[in-house]
């Protein structure tokens, strides 16, 4: 399995307001081969191919320019509710991608569906809420 690499952007939790900060945030995805490589933070290059994606993530549709946007769920550190946040990743070279920067988004919406190319498998867990959309997230736990 790839290591678990924590994204460090601050965000701040759209359940209780809590700025977490991107050095202790709680905001991770398996990717890549190298282990000893813990963290990115935004700006930095990935040793990862755009494909690669695909292990970690559900695809919704594939990118049609150099730009990806993933939506990965994360844990605020102090109500410890989930909550999404949107990465967004630029195509470097066809073996690299950069991690562009990561926002929290309040909820899974069409809208924010419609914009994804990836869905994290922890929506497996997620239970939509009111606005959120129901059934493209339930169609997405069937994938799992
Ligand atoms: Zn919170």
């Amino acid at each position: 399995m790839a290591p678990r690499i924590f994204f460090r952007v601050p965000l701040v939790c759209t359940n209780c307001g809590t700025l977490n900060e991107a050095r202790t945030i709680d905001l991770s995805s398996s990717l890549g081969n190298d282990p000893e490589w813990t963290y990115a933070e935004p700006g930095e290059a990935l040793d990862v191919a755009p494909e690669e994606l695909e292990d970690e993530f559900l695809l919704l549709r594939r990118s049609d320019g150099a730009r990806t946007i993933a939506i990965e769920l994360w844990v605020c550190g102090s109500c410890k509710l989930y909550s999404p946040a949107r990465l967004e990743f630029r195509t470097r070279t066809p073996r690299v991608i950069e991690f562009v920067g990561a926002i929290a988004v309040p909820a899974l919406t069409r809208d924010v569906l419609d914009e994804a190319n990836f869905v994290t498998r922890k929506i497996e867990e997620w239970t939509p809420r009111p606005g959120e959309d129901a059934l493209r997230i339930e169609e997405l736990r069937r994938r799992i």
